[in-house]
Formats: C-alpha cells, structure tokens, sequence
C-alpha cells in the first residue's frame, strides 16, 4: 500500500492535518501530537531521507542564519536538538564575540556575552527537525500530496477538512503551513470571509548565494560578518560558517541586480561593499558548486488577527502569515516561536483557537517586523508607511551604532533585540540612551570622518 494510501485508509475523527512539511509545518506537527489522535504532515515534494535541498523550500540554498530565540525555542520544543546539530556538524559561537556587524563606519563591539547562536545550512536544520516529528509515533509525514483546496461544512462556519487528488481527507483542525504563497486568503474569500489585510514593505532584492571552503584563520578565526546595505550604496552582504568546513555567503542589492553567479563577479561585488571583512575571507577561498540567484520584491504581513470573522477549524502559521525580508534572518525563529504560542493556546481548547493564536502570534511579529520595516525603510527607494515614529528610530539606530562600536552594553542590548531576545523598546531604556548619547558625544579615535558616517 501506499503512502498516500495508508494515510488515506486511515478516516478517523480527531485529526488535525498540517499542509506543508517545511519548518514551520513540522513545528506546528510537534505541538498538535500531543492534543490530537492523529497529526497528518501534507506535502507536495518527496521528502528526502537525507540531509538536502528540495524544490519546495528554494530558499534552502541560501544562506540561513538561526536567531538566540529560535535556537532557545527549538531546544525548548526538542530538548537536546543543539547537541546534536553540532554533532552533525553545525558550530556554535557566541554572537557577539565571534561575530563582526559593521555599521556606520565600524564593527559593533566584541566581547563575551554568554549568548550563543547554532550556524548551520538549512537542510541540515530541516533534516534534524523533520527527523525528530517523524520519530512522534501518532505524526505521519504524508509526502508527495498537493492541498488543492479547503473543505466547510454546509453553513461554511467550520473548515471541515482538506481536498487532494486523493480525495477528501477530514480533520478537526487545520493548519496552513504552505509558506509566502498561502492560498488561504483566497479560499477564505471564496467561502464568502473578509481576507486579512496584506502589508507589504517593497524591497525589490536581489541576491546570490555561494558556498566556499572555510579555513580556520579566514576571517580573524570569526564564525560571521554582516555588512548591511547604506542609503546610497544599497549592496550588502552576510558570510556565516557551517557544517563541513563550509562558508555561505549571500550578497544583495536593494532595487538593483544582485552579483552575477560568475565567481569573479561575485567576489568584485564582495570587494563593493562598505567594508571589506567578506572580501577578505573569499578573496582566495576555494569555491564549492554553482552560485544560485533569487530575487525578492518585498516583505509581506497579513493581518488575520484583525478579522471580524474566520471559520472555526483552521489556522494560518509561520511564512504564510508573516514574511520577512530574508537578510535579517527571522522566519525561522519567528516560527518556532509561534509554535510555542500554539502550544499555551490550544492548551485552552479548540472553540476560539484561531482569534487566541492570530493575537499572540501577531505580538510576536511586531518586534521582528518593525525590526525589518525600520531597517528597509532607510533605503529611499524601499516602498512602505515611512512614519514620523519610524524616521526618529532610524536616527537614533544610527547614534546607537556609532556608540556600539565601543560601547559592550548598548551593542549587547541590539545583539538581545535583533535575536528576538529582548522588546524593541528595550533599546529605548533610559541607560541605554545616555549611553547613546555620551558614546556620541566623544570624539572618535578611529578615523572614520564625520561626513563618511553621515553618508552611511
Ligand atoms: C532567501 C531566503 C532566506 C531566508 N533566510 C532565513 C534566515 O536566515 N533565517 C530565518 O530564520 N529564516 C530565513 N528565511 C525564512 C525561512 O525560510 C522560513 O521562515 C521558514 O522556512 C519557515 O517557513 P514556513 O515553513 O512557514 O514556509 P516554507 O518554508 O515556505 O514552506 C512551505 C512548505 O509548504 C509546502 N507546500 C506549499 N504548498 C503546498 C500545498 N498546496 N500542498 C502541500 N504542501 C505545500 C512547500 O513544499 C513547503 O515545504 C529565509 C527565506 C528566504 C526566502
């Protein structure tokens, strides 16, 4: 019998179905087992046995970075997952010691914080993750399924099951894990429901992933470098250590072409760049593979907390409601925070379960999105609501760099918020903006000139 088959055989009440067996459907898995007889994982690509790329997560070959609170979440959902990704290979770090951020003419301050993040590819996360909900006896992972539509029941108030090429498989609850190109809003619109509000911030990136291999004294013996895009250069790039000796580099441009996949056009656009840190780690590294190309127009937000009505039995997760622009590397740990909502929420039953977790799940987004949305908007091309409040952040994010770049508490207070450890607004507590304030009020001893800073 088939996969498909067995599955299907299977048409018994209690079972929540997942569509999409990417992160955040596998995590939305781990959490639905321990409420439901049954949790059926649908996906439309075969999922490798192995650790590697696969069609429906393109994104897989691109450099991904694992935020301090995805990591804590994940280890939180699967106790001990860190100890055995650095057991299959991935490197661990601490963020701020080991990592250089250049902003506004410098590196943010180096020291040990005691915060420690996992580097790793994607595959190697997925296939660890995938690995653990596969071993949950009552989670079946059903492969090569394509969701084409959703099932209601006559009065349309429930959402009653999903509808494959197989046929009708009926569940209690659903869970939409299928990414950025979610159909729900369409097909709640099609069962006669408002569509949540869509917010999008127009980045229009483009961008280009390579892997080199990594040599222990490239990069001063550090793990990443980031080299965010200025107003007027618009180029920027991540170079981050894996698994296997392995370095992933990405490298973008806001509204313009990213770098060719040719490597010596590749490495010019490194040399590009407002600093030289990945330049210098890949100038003379060894190349692994092909580069691979992508482009991504803009930053997408859909507002389902605020609906007035939506049908019972059915749940919007992850990428399909929130999807970030890729360079601040919050999807993931977004996710599997969102799993963790999931978990408090459904403890308090299924009858309002969606409007419980569209609230908190939303609470979670609006730090990691006002993160993306301020940082885009610095950009003047970038596309979006460029308020009063976000322009006066904008300011002070720049005084609180420059001040970073000798000041270990104020850049341990970003490192805490940009890894969605501690609220935007923490960056605002009074000690931290006399900091702020005296850091900018000393002259600077490392020559970069004022009108450089101003330009960046
Ligand atoms: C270029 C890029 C780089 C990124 N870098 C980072 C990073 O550094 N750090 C980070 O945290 N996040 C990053 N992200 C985001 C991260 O990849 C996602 O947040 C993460 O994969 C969770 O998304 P998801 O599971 O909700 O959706 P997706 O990963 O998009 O997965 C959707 C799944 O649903 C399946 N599916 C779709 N439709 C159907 C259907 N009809 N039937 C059955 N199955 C279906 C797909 O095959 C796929 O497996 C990046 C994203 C991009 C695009």
């Amino acid at each position: 019998m088939t996969l498909e088959k067995e599955c299907l055989s299977k048409g018994i009440p209690e079972r929540a179905i997942v569509i999409g067996a990417s992160l955040g459907g596998l995590l939305a898995a781990r959490v639905l087992f321990e409420h439901f007889r049954e949790v059926f994982v649908l996906e439309r690509d075969e999922l490798p046995e192995t650790i590697a790329q696969r069609r429906g997560v393109p994104q897989g070959r691109h450099t991904h970075g694992l935020l301090a609170s995805g990591g804590r979440a994940l280890e939180a959902l699967f106790p001990n997952l860190s100890k055995e990704l650095i057991e299959a290979g991935a490197v661990r770090g601490d963020i701020a010691n080991r990592s250089r951020r250049f902003f506004e003419g410098g590196l943010l301050a180096r020291f040990v914080s005691g915060l420690d993040g996992i580097l790793m590819s994607r595959p190697l996360l997925e296939a660890s993750v995938r690995q653990r909900v596969k071993a949950i006896s009552n989670v079946q992972l059903c492969d090569r399924i394509r969701v084409l539509s959703l099932a209601a029941s006559s009065d349309r108030a429930r959402i009653t099951g999903v509808r494959t090429e197989d046929g009708e498989w009926p569940a209690t609850l659903i869970v939409d894990a299928t990414g950025r190109g979610s159909q729900s809003p369409k097909l709640l619109a099609e069962l006669g429901y408002p569509v949540p509000l869509e917010e999008r911030i127009e980045i229009g990136l483009s961008y280009t992933t390579r892997l080199f291999r990594r040599r222990s004294e490239q990069l001063g013996g550090d793990l990443m470098a980031v080299i965010p895009a200025t107003p007027s250069g618009k180029r920027g790039g991540v170079i981050l250590a894996q698994e296997d000796d392995r370095w992933t580099v990405t490298l973008w441009s806001y509204f313009g072409n990213g770098p060719d996949t040719d490597l010596a056009d590749f490495r010019a656009f490194a040399r590009s760049l407002p600093a030289s840190h990945i330049y210098d780690a890949i100038q003379d590294a060894d190349p692994i593979g092909e580069a691979i190309a992508s482009r991504f127009p803009a930053s997408v937000r859909r507002r389902y907390e605020r609906l007035k009505a939506f049908p019972s039995g059915l749940i919007v997760f992850g990428d399909a409601i929130s999807s970030f622009n890729p360079l601040h590397g919050q999807g993931m740990s977004v996710a599997a925070q969102e799993a963790l909502a999931l978990q408090r929420e459904i403890r308090g039953g299924l009858d309002g379960l969606a409007t419980r977790f569209f609230r908190s799940a939303a609470k979670i987004i609006d730090t990691p999105w006002r993160i993306t949305a301020s940082a885009d908007l610095r950009i003047p091309e970038t596309v979006g609501p460029r308020t009063t409040s976000v322009r006066l952040m904008n300011w002070y994010m720049s005084r609180l760099h420059r001040a970073g770049h000798r000041d270990a508490a104020i850049a341990l207070a970003f490192h805490k918020v940009v890894n969605l450890i501690a609220p935007a607004p923490s960056l605002l507590a009074p000690g931290i903006i006399f900091r702020v304030v005296k850091g900018n009020l000393l002259p600077r001893s490392d020559g970069v000139s004022r009108s450089a800073l101003r330009e960046a």
